[in-house]
Parts: C-alpha cells; sequence; structure tokens
C-alpha cells in the first residue's frame, strides 16, 4: 500500500495522477461543448485549487480569461468553516461574463455559496462550479457543483494541491488519511 507521512498523519493512495487526468480530460470536454463560442472566465480558487486548474485550462478549447480569487478556508484544522471571505479579489469585471468556478474541493458548500452570491452580486450573468472533488455527504445546501470529477466519502484527503497544514500539495495523486 503506498503511503505519504505529512506531520503527524499517514495517508494512503486514494485517487492515482492517472486517474485524475483520465477524469480531468472529461471534465473538459464537457465545459468545450457547453460553453463553445461563449466568452468564459475560468476563475480558480487558491490556494488548493491551482494544480487542478492548471491541468483544466490546458485542455479547454474556449479561450477562457482566467483570473484568480482568494477566499479563507480551514486554517491548519482538519474540519470546515462556515465563514468564508474574499481575501484576494477579481481584478477585473466579471459583469456581462459567464464564470466558471474551479475548486479542489466542496465539502459542507459554504464557500461555493459564499462564492456564487458574491460574483452574482458584481453582475456575473451566469456563475457555474467544476469541481475535482465532491462530498455529498456534508454538503448542506440544494444546488450543487454543476460539474464534479468524483464524489467521495468524508474523510480528509491531501494531494494534488491539497494541503494538511500547509504541506502535501505538491503530490500527483491524491491521499486519504488512514
Ligand atoms: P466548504 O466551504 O465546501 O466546506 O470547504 C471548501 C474548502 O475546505 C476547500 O476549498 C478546502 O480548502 C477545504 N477542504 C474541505 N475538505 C477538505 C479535505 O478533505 N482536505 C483538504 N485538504 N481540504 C479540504
Amino acid at each position: 500500500m503506498e503511503t505519504v507521512q505529512i506531520k503527524d498523519k499517514t495517508f494512503k493512495l486514494y485517487i492515482s495522477k492517472e486517474q485524475i487526468q483520465e477524469r480531468i480530460a472529461e471534465l473538459a470536454n464537457e465545459l468545450n461543448r457547453t460553453y463553445e463560442g461563449k466568452e468564459v472566465i475560468v476563475l480558480p480558487v487558491l490556494n488548493g485549487a491551482f494544480m487542478f486548474a492548471s491541468d483544466f485550462v490546458r485542455k479547454l478549447r474556449v479561450e477562457p480569461e482566467i483570473q484568480f480569487v482568494k477566499v479563507s478556508t480551514y486554517g491548519d484544522g482538519l474540519t470546515s468553516s462556515e465563514h468564508a471571505n474574499v481575501l484576494l479579489g477579481l481584478n477585473k469585471g466579471v459583469a456581462g461574463k459567464e464564470v466558471v468556478i474551479v475548486e479542489d474541493i466542496v465539502d459542507t458548500g459554504y464557500t461555493l455559496q459564499f462564492l456564487r452570491q458574491y460574483l452574482s452580486s458584481i453582475g456575473a450573468t451566469s456563475v457555474k462550479m467544476v469541481t475535482l472533488l465532491f462530498k455529498p455527504d456534508n454538503y448542506q445546501f440544494d444546488n450543487p457543483p454543476e460539474y464534479k470529477g468524483f464524489s467521495i466519502p468524508s474523510d480528509f484527503v491531501v494531494g494534488y494541491g491539497l494541503d494538511y497544514a500547509q504541506k502535501g500539495r505538491e503530490l500527483e495523486s491524491i491521499y486519504t488519511l488512514i
């Protein structure tokens, strides 16, 4: 069994880098069909989505505008927070544009809900989300992300952009807590 040790925790291989890349190609194809001929802003959520976003946008054929947003997240703990804040906003307007938020993981959905409201309030025409990982058991809202890579149990995962206490983001596969 492939494991990684990060600080005080041991994680085991959960989704391989090959599985991740295969699924990203499928998600990009879906987006390519939906947004063909449209003006789209792709909006990765920092920090966790940087790895997924960079592989994902390379497979898009819709010539997106790419901006970044940063919202407050977990801190160093293992549980989610109901409080989200914009820490780094958009440098150009989204008014009249179709926005696709790119997230690494949707857990309770508070971050997503907050971003949807924020983007609508500054004039986005439509707001959809692609997330690599989705934890349906923890999700607190009625409208789930439109595009999901993998639905997973509520266990804590690291790798491929996701951290444990800021470590493990560089791993190419995704690992789950043992
Ligand atoms: P939500 O607002 O949906 O509860 O949480 C979204 C954020 O919580 C994600 O962007 C991510 O930073 C963090 N998060 C949720 N689940 C996990 C997990 O299993 N591992 C890691 N590393 N972060 C997680």
